[in-house]
Order: structure tokens, then sequence, then C-alpha cells
């Protein structure tokens, strides 16, 4: 018998059911294909480089995004993914046992590396229109409170008014997760993050920039906010390979980033509009994928599967009950996607 950790026996690894579809629409990511930058650095690396270490708190990745948004290099840091800044950033600021509160429904990995790192979590109901509940969430008296606009899986954003009075009240620190904010037409809370001393704003470069193989994630807050999350997160996160590509496609490729998100957000709206011709109600989204409330979710989305579409499906979501998410991608892609929703409503 090994010794386990009494608050891990009930943790469940990530694993959403899947199986190699002709067309995967379940996971947010960049379905218009891969950064040239990306590619170009990819031909040019020395196989040399992948018997040394990276460089620990990547350097040029935190200059380039530190001078782009007018910030010092020390108000940036990167992970593995934005998974990685957040998990760290938890670390950083709560002690096993204490609370951190989130918005609910939300990013599904919240809830389970709040238990990774022992803490105890106040899940706060959204509103009916989708917004937070600035009192709720502070009534908590969580350290930490995570926010994500727009929010997967929902795809709504939340308003800046909420938002700044969480900020503005919140005992300790505020998460705001940006994962999707380049789909959205939603004004951002960068601002907050370089103005604030308590507000963490992090983003991703696995959902617009296409990169979500690589794993790069990064976040923005003070000086001595980030000191913490770069403590919690430790040396060698990004492998040189994922950081030259990520500073490669932002010098390079912000036209290509630009059409794939203009595409994917015209291909959104339109596929609500299919949906809603169906008499279904998908909600409005700001993100790169609709969520389509439905009965038997999980029942649609195995006969979905069975026509080769992937899709992911929840159930019982705080607020919304059953509902499909659906990806935004290339035009064939969701109309093969409709096909089998049609195929597989019973
Ligand atoms: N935040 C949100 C809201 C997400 O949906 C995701 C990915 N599904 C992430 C963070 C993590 O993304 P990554 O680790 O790939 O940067």
């Amino acid at each position: 018998m090994i010794p386990l950790r009494e608050s891990f026996r009930d943790i469940p690894l990530y694993s959403p059911p899947k199986r190699p579809c002709r067309v995967d629409l379940s996971d947010n990511t960049n379905l218009f294909g891969v950064p040239p930058a990306a590619e170009r650095v990819l031909r040019e690396s020395r196989p040399e480089s992948l018997s040394r270490y990276p460089r620990g708190y990547a350097p040029d990745l935190r200059n380039v995004l530190a001078s782009r948004l007018g910030v010092g290099v020390g108000c940036v840091t990167t992970g593995c993914g934005s998974d990685d800044v957040l998990d760290s950033a938890l670390r950083a600021f709560l002690e096993p046992g204490e609370v951190l509160a989130f918005q609910d429904p939300t990013f599904v990995m919240m809830p389970l590396f709040a238990k990774v790192n022992g803490l105890k979590t106040a899940p706060v109901p959204l509103r009916a229109d989708f917004d937070v509940d600035p009192e709720a969430l502070l009534a908590t008296g969580a350290k930490v409170i995570y926010l994500c606009s727009p929010n997967n899986p929902t795809g709504t954003p939340l308003s800046r008014a909420a938002v700044e009075h969480v900020v503005e009240k919140a005992p300790g620190i505020v998460i705001i997760d940006e994962a999707y904010v380049e789909f959205s037409s939603a004004p951002d809370f960068m601002d907050l993050a370089r103005t604030r001393q308590n507000v963490l704003v992090t983003r991703t470069f696995s959902k617009a920039y296409g990169l979500a193989g690589m794993r790069v994630g990064w976040g923005v807050g003070s000086l001595a906010l980030i000191a913490e999350v770069e403590k919690a997160r430790g040396p060698y996160k990004l492998t040189t390979l994922a950081e030259s590509m990520a500073v490669a496609v932002l010098r390079e490729d912000p036209m290509w980033v630009e059409v794939q998100v203009v595409e994917a957000r015209r291909n959104r709206e339109h596929l609500r509009a299919e949906l809603m011709s169906m008499g279904l109600s998908p909600l409005p989204s700001e993100g790169n994928f609709l969520m389509v409330p439905m009965p038997d979710a999980l029942g649609v989305a195995q006969r979905m599967r069975e026509r080769d579409v992937n899709v992911r499906a929840f159930q019982g979501l705080t607020g919304v009950g059953d509902a499909l998410r659906i990806g935004s991608g290339p035009w064939p892609m969701l109309e093969a996607a409709l096909t089998a929703l049609r195929e597989s409503l019973r």
C-alpha cells in the first residue's frame, strides 16, 4: 500500500468523452490550421537545442508581450498553457484549506485545480443575464476570486460594472481569465491588470493563436503579484520551441490570427442562425463556440460522435441545464455538425 493523500482520492483525470472524429469541435481550438511563423520555426529549429534546458522563465516571450502592452517585463508571467498560470496563481496566493470563489458555470478545470491545491471552493451562480453577481462573490470572503470573460462554456462576457465592483471590493486577488478575448467584441479587462495591484489577467496561445499543442499561456499583473506567481510556477515551463514559436507568431502573424478570428466569428453567427432556425436557443456568444441548451445533451453528443462529429456535452449546468458546446471553425465543419445534430435530435 502506498500512502495516499486523502484529498486526492476522488480527483478525476481530465477526460471528456471523445474519440477520433472527422470533425472535432469539442475543444475550442483554432480549426483553421497552424500559423505560418510556427511552421517556419519548426522547420528551422536545430535538433542540438533539444538536449539543453530552455531558459528558466521564458524571457524572450515576456519581453515581447511586455513591450506590446507597455508594462515592465516583471509584470508578465508565462506558463505551460494558461492552465499552468491559473494553477500557479492559486498556489501562490492560497494556503491549503483557504477558499477559491468562482462564477458558476465556468471553466471546468478551476474546481479541479482548487482540489489539487487543497483548497475549498465557493461556486457563485451567474445571474440570469450571465453576468456575475458581485455582492454574492464578495460575500464568500474568498482571498482569490476567479472570473472568466468571455466565459467558457457559456460564451457570454461579463460587464465592466460588475467586474470593477468585484475588483474594487475584493479582499484579495481577482483573476480574470481571457482565454477567448480575441473573439470578443466586448471590451477586455487588461487595463485592470495594468492599473490595479490585485488583478491577474490570463491569456493563451491555444485558441486564436493556433498553438494549443505547444502549450503556451501568459498572465499580466502588478510587479508584486507576478513575482509570487513566478515563484509558484517554477522554471522551465515553456520549451525552447514553444517560446520561439509564440514570439514568432506575435511578430510575424498578426494578420493570420486576425483573418481566422474574423472567420470564426462570422461562422459562429451563421451557425447560431441555423441552430435558431431548428428551434434551438443558442446563447449569444463572444467566444469561438456556442452553448446550445437542450435536453439529454449527453445522448445527443454520443449520437453525433457516431456520425463522426465531436462536440462537448454538459449536464445540469447551473442556470442552463443540459447543453452542447459547439466550436466554431471552417464552415464545412459546421455544416457537418449541423447535419449530425439534425440526425441526432430525437
Ligand atoms: N481558460 C479557459 C476559459 C479555457 O477554456 C481554457 C482551455 N479550454 C484554458 C483557460 C486553458 O487553456 P490553455 O491551458 O490551453 O492555455
